[in-house]
């Protein structure tokens, strides 16, 4: 069982972004409306993440950590319609089969369980107290796998990627607040106040927020708004153009490149905007099962979807001095 976990986990954890992306995610899936992200050495000593949501029952801990387990799949059907972030039921198994890892949680604010997990074997489980919520400590991560190791990159570039990721999960939802601490540094910070300008404010800063222009372009079928900069305000690369699909970040190249046709010439050559755009539409025309790390998307109308998010841009531009 340990050596599938560890070729499932050389699949879904990658680094130490992997492993914040599916606890961060989890804590969503959770209802938790508050999430502490605290990092040291870009993650690679130390991850942990603490949520305010509905927890784990002492019960549920062991099966949790079971490859294929998950509680968010009712029935097939499930699978076309899926709303919770979390599906496969492999991420806290992976995560625990290359690193040491604890769990604190209580689903009723009073009495907690505390569970270590070594390579995926269950050291230690003990009652303790806490606050309603769950607390995953990720320690040495890659400890047991040396090969695993040699792929991460400079720390810089791994603390870059978590920072990443929890921008995105922050974009997609405003209505929770994220906090991330790198080596007792704030990194993000966002309100959770359920406003999407305030939040991109924790993620990029109040200036860069309060310069962006707010558009809005919606028909019956998609439900279309976001934030976008200025074109006198714009980045070297793509990075900062961020497209939110029902409150997942998707890597779209037909979208991204609609906002930047937005733009039309207003945009010099080789500079790209920062972007937040915010996409509703019925799930079951998202096709999301397209790779294990559930990022690229198709969408069944990605052209329509793209003339609506090209035109709110231009339009709202046009109506701007520049
Ligand atoms: P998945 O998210 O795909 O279901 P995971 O391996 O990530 O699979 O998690 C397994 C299960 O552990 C989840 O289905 C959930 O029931 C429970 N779980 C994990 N993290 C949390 C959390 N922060 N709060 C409450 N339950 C959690
Ligand atoms: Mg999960």
């Amino acid at each position: 069982v340990e050596l599938s976990n560890q070729i499932a986990a050389g699949e879904v954890i990658e680094r130490p972004a992997s492993v914040v992306k599916e606890l961060v995610e989890n804590s969503i899936d959770a209802q938790a409306t508050q999430v502490l992200i605290t990092v040291k050495q870009a993650g690679l000593k130390f991850i942990e993440v603490n949520d305010n949501g509905k927890g784990i029952s002492a019960d549920d801990v062991e099966v949790a950590f079971l490859p294929h387990t998950t509680s968010k799949i009712a029935d097939d059907h499930d699978l076309f319609n899926i709303k919770t972030l979390g599906f496969r039921g492999e991420a806290l198994a992976s995560i625990a089969s290359v690193s040491k890892l604890t769990v604190l949680s209580s689903t009723d604010g009073k009495s907690a369980i505390k569970a270590k997990f070594s390579g995926n074997e269950l050291i230690k489980k003990e009652t303790f107290a806490r606050s309603k919520g769950t607390t995953m400590t990720v320690e040495d991560l890659f400890f047991n796998t040396p090969a695993r190791l040699k792929y991460v990159k400079s720390l810089h570039t791994e603390l870059n990627k978590i920072v990443d990721i929890v921008d995105r999960l922050a974009m997609g939802h405003p209505e929770i607040s994220f906090r991330l601490i790198h080596e007792g540094k704030d990194l993000v910070w966002t309100s959770g106040n359920n406003n999407l300008q305030q939040t991109i404010a924790g993620i990029y800063g109040r200036m860069v927020a309060s310069h962006m222009l707010e558009f809005e372009n919606s028909d019956p079928d998609y439900e279309i708004r976001g934030f976008f900069s200025k074109p006198d305000t714009t980045r070297s690369n793509r990075n900062y153009v961020s497209i939110i699909l029902n409150g997942r970040y998707i890597k779209n190249f037909q979208l991204t490149t609609a906002i930047i046709r937005g733009y039309g010439s207003k945009l010099m050559v080789a500079r790209f905007p920062i972007a937040v755009i915010d996409i509703k539409m019925d799930p079951s025309l998202v096709d999301i099962n397209v790779h294990p790390t559930k990022q690229e998307v198709r969408l069944s109308n990605e052209g329509h979807i793209g003339d609506l998010i090209s035109e709110g841009i231009k339009n709202r531009l046009s109506g701007q001095n520049l």
